[in-house]
């Protein structure tokens, strides 16, 4: 197990890459890792919201780390998927904010914090370019029941993988060969995140488009479900999936952060294409994703799927619960879904419960993933 925590420090940079709202890029050192990249995030959240990163001046505000191990929810009863996280990404978070603390590597981290609360599986996301070489150590260690049990705490292991647009000039054919075969992997579900991002033009546009085409017919040719990460390039995106995906063909927005309209056009040229909702739904600033909620809830099986896309991402509506903590927590993780599920069914208003809401998006989960 430790091999995993040295080979990531030796071999590859764990990089804060979740839907676009990067990140500052200071970068730390500590034991474990050599390099972990830190970032605030963009989308602004309100004084009663959040900030999920301390900042320079707030070395001290870090909470005690039992407060990661959330009460238990009232929805305990419904398991919980997460269809995306990044786990090691998250796992990096945490130990750069505790450095003596508990877990020592990324099992224990899952063991720790889900075990107990009803997490069913995780879809972890891989989208560096080049890959990280821990993949391979992470997904080979779920590949039995007993190694799932024992070493995930029953947790289901999955994984998805791609190019994030952000890294878009650094695909190659040697990148593609490393997700190939990913894509053989027994517990690999999906390839993604892969799409478009105009927010920070990270990758120049026409080069993310051309990525961005040629990952999809890849996935399509092996007929791999998409994980899809848009922001602020609704035009493009809804052009290219339409020219290089079948319509049939199973797809998850992810973090879905765009106009309504925009989802409404993709819910009805693909009738598999569900819509990703994070705790970005809590945040006052982002009144999209709960109007297409509005709109999918009047439909008779809404296509909402449930994710962290940890580590960040924390529903703000969590804080009610956690009455002892002063100050904020410093990471999201899969166990927080509940309360992700819990503002959804808040907007959904009449007719949907937290359960209800949790129920359709495990349904979905598997519609989409195959995974339950
Ligand atoms: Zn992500
Ligand atoms: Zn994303």
């Amino acid at each position: 197990m430790l091999a995993l925590t040295r080979s990531t420090s030796l071999a590859s940079r764990s990089r804060y890459r979740w839907h676009g709202f990067r990140v500052s890029r200071t970068t730390v050192r500590f034991p474990q890792f050599a390099f972990i990249e830190l970032g605030t995030h963009s989308f602004q959240t309100t004084a009663k919201q959040h900030k999920t990163m301390p900042s320079k001046n707030k070395k001290n505000s870090v909470p005690n780390e039992k407060h990661l191990s959330l009460p238990a929810h009232a929805e305990a009863t419904t398991p919980i998927i997460d269809t995306h996280t990044h786990l090691l990404t998250t796992f990096s978070s945490y130990k750069s904010k505790y450095r003596a603390g508990k877990y020592d590597n990324v099992w224990d981290f899952v063991r720790g914090l889900y075990e107990g609360r009803n997490v069913k599986a995780i879809v972890d996301v891989w989208c560096d370019a080049p890959v990280q070489p821990a993949w391979k150590e992470l997904a080979d260690s779920a590949l039995t029941a007993e190694d799932r049990t024992n070493k995930w705490g029953g947790v289901e292991y999955w994984f998805v993988m791609g190019v994030h647009p952000h890294e878009a000039s650094h695909y190659t054919d040697a990148v593609e060969q490393t997700i190939l075969e990913a894509m053989a992997h027994p517990r690999c579900v999906g390839w993604g995140e892969i799409g478009l991002d105009y927010h920070y033009d990270n990758s120049p546009r026409e080069l993310q488009q051309q990525v961005f085409a040629r990952q999809l017919q890849q996935a399509v040719k092996l007929g791999k479900p998409l994980t899809i990460h848009t922001r602020e390039a609704e035009e493009d995106t809804e052009r290219i999936m339409k020219q290089e995906v079948p319509v049939d063909h199973k797809i998850h927005i992810h973090c879905f952060t765009d106009s309504p309209e925009f989802a409404q056009r993709l819910l009805n040229h693909f009738p598999n294409l569900h819509i990703g909702i994070t705790g970005v739904i809590s945040y006052s600033t982002n009144t999209n994703t709960s109007s297409i909620v509005r709109k999918m809830v009047a439909t008779s099986k809404p296509r909402i799927l449930l994710e962290t896309d940890a580590p960040f991402m924390i529903p703000s509506n969590i804080y009610a619960s956690l009455s002892e903590l002063k100050g904020r927590l410093p990471l999201c993780h899969t166990a927080m879904i509940p309360w992700v599920a819990d503002f959804t069914a808040g907007v959904a208003s009449e007719g949907w419960d937290t359960a209800k809401i949790m129920q359709q998006a495990n349904e979905n989960a598997k519609l989409v993933y195959g995974i339950s």
